[in-house]
């Protein structure tokens, strides 16, 4: 690549420890570029791609770095990274936000809340609000917000032909289609999304209630009655945690596993927390090894603290499952979770919907799977020698999970588990259209096939 682009090509000092940096995951990828490309501007994104196919090479593109497998990073060819698109624009009059797609997660949730304004981001503030929206994005509140990526009006793109589009419901409404939940398999390099804003939750209250992990199957079947009372502005999670956990640490009353459930409404004041968790108050019928009741957490310091429990040297295996069963789709999982190799890993299940699905029909995105529950399991652990331990228990717990699974969450599925993940994250009718548009956006495959499958790229 010649060109006054900042850039660094395979074999250069630093070359490697660059790509490293750029990806959030510690396990080694084993797969690097020729070239990684910063882009200050639009223009130069257009001369990168307009370069990259007149010299017959591939594309990928990275903006926050958090998808798990490293979704960007293949080997040869162009990796663009967005570091440079990070600008946030806040038009609060029309309740709408422009934003660069390696703005973080958290700094959009940050300066939305300064201005008493939200948008449905991570939980965790660290991924790129880019890759977090294309792929559909669970972030707060996703019971009444629903998934980020519906929330997501318009994008400027730059096509595989190195054109500039602006697509929006009335202009190439198919890319925006593509873009609300494509995830790594959208034709295009998106330099900014324009996305609809929320009122900022007034008050935010938490409610926690932990048990033995013994317990597990009577704690989902718990929640799982108890939820069709819940409201939609209530998140509530089921969680398997082994002993390498901040809170509730073994010895302190505690067993090594335990099974927490954990409540958060985002609410007008405290008298509507109550009744939200009004339901939950009288517990599966034994009394819980400890119990937090609606405490107070700023609603801007929800992914400061969720941030500080994923630390990037660690090494991580993430997949996810949608059922159409209720959490008791978990309880197969308990001896799983207490063979951990890793203390640190967690399985946790969550019905956005509280036994209802959604209702998100294909029409409006592509971003297309609608169960009951979603089942995530997360292996986490420090060190290269854990690394076979670990992944073997991650594939069980796939296992386990695989006969009741009716699809994947395209942001956090394990893409190279399988040839087939990638389409299971989708309806099938939307997955067929996802494949012909990409087909028609990126005729000659200028783009990198999305990982664990060559066939979105026909
Ligand atoms: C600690 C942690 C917590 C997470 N929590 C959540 C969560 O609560 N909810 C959730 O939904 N997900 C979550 N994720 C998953 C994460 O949001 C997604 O994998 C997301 O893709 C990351 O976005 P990114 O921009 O950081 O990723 P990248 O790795 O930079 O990009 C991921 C993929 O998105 C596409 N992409 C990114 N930028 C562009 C662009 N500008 N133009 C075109 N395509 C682009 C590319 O295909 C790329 O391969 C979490 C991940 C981590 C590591």
């Amino acid at each position: 690549m010649d060109t006054e682009i900042p850039h660094l090509h395979r074999g250069e000092a630093g070359f490697e420890q660059r790509v490293e940096d750029l990806v959030f995951n510690s396990i080694p990828l084993g797969r690097a570029p020729d070239v990684v490309a910063s882009p200050r501007s639009e223009d130069e994104v257009v001369e990168i791609v307009r370069a990259a196919r007149s010299a017959g090479q591939k594309v990928a593109v990275l903006s926050g770095g958090h998808n798990w497998i490293g979704a960007s990073v293949h080997d040869r060819g162009v990796l663009i990274e967005m570091s440079a698109f990070d600008r946030i624009e806040i038009d609060p009059d029309a309740r709408t936000a422009r934003v660069g797609t390696a703005a973080r997660s958290g700094a959009v949730a940050d300066a939305l809340a300064a201005r008493n304004l939200a948008f449905p981001t991570g939980h965790c503030g660290l991924p790129g609000i880019g890759g977090f929206v294309l792929g559909g994005g669970f972030g707060l509140n996703v019971g009444r917000w629903k998934p980020a990526c519906f929330s997501l009006r318009g994008v400027r793109v730059v096509t595989a032909a190195g054109e500039l589009v602006v697509a929006s419901e009335s202009e190439h409404p198919e890319l925006l289609w593509l873009a609300r939940g494509a995830g790594p398999a959208f034709p295009g390099v998106v330099t900014e999304l324009e996305i609809e804003l929320q009122d900022r939750p007034a008050d935010t209250r938490v409610s926690s209630w932990v048990f033995a992990l013994d317990d597990l199957a009577a704690v989902s079947r718990w929640i799982g009655e108890v939820s069709p009372e819940l409201p939609s502005n209530l998140e509530v999670a089921v969680i398997g945690l082994g002993p390498d956990r901040p809170e509730y640490p073994p010895g302190d009353g505690f067993p090594d596993h335990v099974v927490v459930v954990e409540a958060m409404a985002f609410v007008d004041d405290a008298e509507e927390a109550r009744e939200a968790v009004a339901p939950l108050a009288a517990g599966p019928g034994f009394a819980p090894l400890g119990h937090s009741d609606l405490e107070p957490l700023p609603y801007e310091q929800i992914h400061t603290g969720f941030d500080a429990m994923c630390d990037e040297n660690d090494r991580y295996l993430a997949d996810t499952f949608w059922t159409d069963r209720d959490l008791e789709a978990l309880t197969p999982l308990e001896e799983a979770i207490r063979r951990a190799p890793s203390g640190k890993s967690v399985v946790m299940a969550e019905m956005f919907g509280h036994g209802e699905k959604l209702g998100l029909t294909g029409e409006d995105a592509a971003y297309s799977i609608d169960g009951r529950t979603l089942v995530m399991a997360y292996a986490i652990w420090e060190d290269a020698a854990s690394d076979d331990a670990n992944r073997a228990w991650h594939a069980g717990v796939r296992d386990l999970l695989e006969p009741i699974s009716i699809g994947h969450f395209v942001n956090e599925a394990d893409l190279h588990a399988d040839p087939e993940r990638l389409s299971r994250c989708f309806t099938p009718a939307n997955w067929e259209r996802l494949v012909s548009l990409r087909g028609k956006w990126d005729p000659d495959g200028l783009f990198h096939d999305p990982p664990g499958s060559g066939s979105a790229g026909a």
